[in-house]
C-alpha cells in the first residue's frame, strides 16, 4: 500500500478528468467480448493507451497483438479506440476474423471526413503526430491525398498541388492552443482552406485541458495520471508547463518522487482520458492533503452505445 507522502495543504482536483465516453466504450467492448465469447479475445494494439487498463484486461484473458498476422484464423479481434486504416479492415475480412470495432465514434467521424474531402478532390492537411495509431488510421483513408502537418514549422513549409482545393483535419487529442496556432498559419497561407463542420479535437480533450488550466494557475505542482504513450495525457503535462507550473506525468502513485513535493502546498491533479479513476483516488490517499477541492469547468453527459456485436440482448 502506498506510503503517505503529505502533509499537503490542498489537492486541487480538475474536473472533468479521467475516462472519456470513447474509452469507457472501448474497455466495455473488451469486457463484453470476454464474457460473451470466452478467452482469449485478441485486441489489435493497446485498446486504450493506459498501462493499467491493458494489464488488467490481459489478466482477464485478453491478448494484445501489434499486427493481425498474430491473430489465429477465425478468432475474435477487437480494433482499438484509436481506429484502423481501411487496409487493416480488408486484411481482417480476408482472414475471416471475427471483428469487433472499438474505434471511438469521434475518431470514425474524422475518417468519414477524410474520405469525403479526398473524394471531392481536396488535399487533406492532417494536423497530428507522426506514428500515433490514430494518425496512421486516418492517413490510411486517402494516403495519396493526405499530408501530415505536425507543427507550426510544417504549416509554414507544406506545399499542396492546388491551393484552392485544400482542407484540414486534426487528431482528436491535440492541444487546443497549439492547434489554433498551426491552423492560423495554414489559413494565412491557404485562404481557401476548408475545415470539418466542427472541430476534430474531441470534447473530452478540450474539457480536460480547460479544467487543467484552471487548477494549474493556482497550483505549485501539477500531477497528471496517465501513460507516456497517451497523447491527451502528455498534452496536459505540456499545457501546465507552458503556463509556468511544474508538471509531471505519472502512471500511478508509485511514480511520485518525494522531491517534487519540496515546498509544495497546493497540488493540481488530473488524469488523461484513458486513465482509470481509481488511480486518482490512490494518489489523493498518498498525498494526504488537509483538503481536496474539486474545480469543475464542464459537466460531461456524453455516452456512446456498444456496437451490436457485443450489445446484450
Ligand atoms: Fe474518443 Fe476523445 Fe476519448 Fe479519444 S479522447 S476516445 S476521441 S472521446
Amino acid at each position: 500500500s502506498p506510503v503517505p507522502i503529505g502533509p499537503l495543504d490542498t489537492v486541487l482536483l480538475a474536473a472533468p478528468r479521467s475516462f472519456c465516453a470513447g474509452v469507457e466504450r472501448a474497455v466495455g467492448i473488451v469486457e463484453h467480448a470476454l464474457a460473451q465469447r470466452g478467452r482469449p479475445v485478441y485486441v489489435r494494439k493497446q485498446i486504450v493507451h493506459n498501462a493499467h487498463v491493458v494489464a488488467d484486461l490481459e489478466a482477464r484473458g485478453t491478448v494484445f497483438v501489434d499486427e493481425l498476422a498474430e491473430v489465429p484464423a477465425g478468432a475474435t479481434v477487437v480494433f482499438s479506440a484509436h481506429g484502423v486504416s481501411p487496409a487493416v479492415r480488408s486484411e481482417a475480412a480476408r482472414r475471416g476474423l471475427d471483428v469487433i470495432d472499438a474505434t471511438c465514434p469521434l475518431v470514425t467521424k474524422v475518417h468519414t471526413e477524410a474520405r469525403r474531402f479526398a473524394a471531392r478532390g481536396d488535399t487533406v492537411l492532417l494536423v497530428g503526430h507522426a506514428g500515433h495509431e490514430e494518425v496512421e488510421g486516418t492517413l490510411g483513408e486517402a494516403p495519396e491525398r493526405t499530408i501530415l502537418v505536425q507543427d507550426v514549422a510544417d504549416a509554414r513549409t507544406v506545399e499542396v498541388p492546388d491551393p484552392e482545393r485544400v482542407c484540414y483535419l486534426t487528431q482528436t487529442t491535440l492541444a487546443v492552443d497549439e492547434t489554433e496556432e498551426i491552423l492560423a498559419v495554414l489559413r494565412e497561407r491557404f485562404p481557401a482552406l476548408r475545415g470539418p463542420g466542427s472541430d476534430d479535437i474531441c470534447y473530452a480533450t478540450t474539457n480536460r485541458q480547460e479544467a487543467l488550466s484552471s487548477v494549474a494557475e493556482d497550483a505549485d505542482l501539477v500531477l497528471v495520471v496517465g501513460s507516456a504513450n497517451s497523447s491527451n495525457s502528455v498534452r496536459l503535462v505540456e499545457l501546465a508547463r507552458r503556463g509556468g507550473t511544474p508538471a509531471h506525468l505519472i502512471d500511478d502513485v508509485s511514480g511520485i518522487r518525494p522531491e517534487w513535493l519540496d515546498g509544495v502546498r497546493v497540488v493540481g491533479l488530473t488524469a488523461g482520458a484513458s486513465a482509470p479513476p481509481w488511480l486518482v483516488d490512490e494518489v489523493i490517499a498518498a498525498l494526504a492533503p488537509a483538503e481536496v477541492v474539486q474545480r469543475e469547468t464542464a459537466t460531461e453527459t456524453i455516452h456512446f452505445t456498444l456496437p451490436l456485436a457485443v450489445r446484450p440482448s
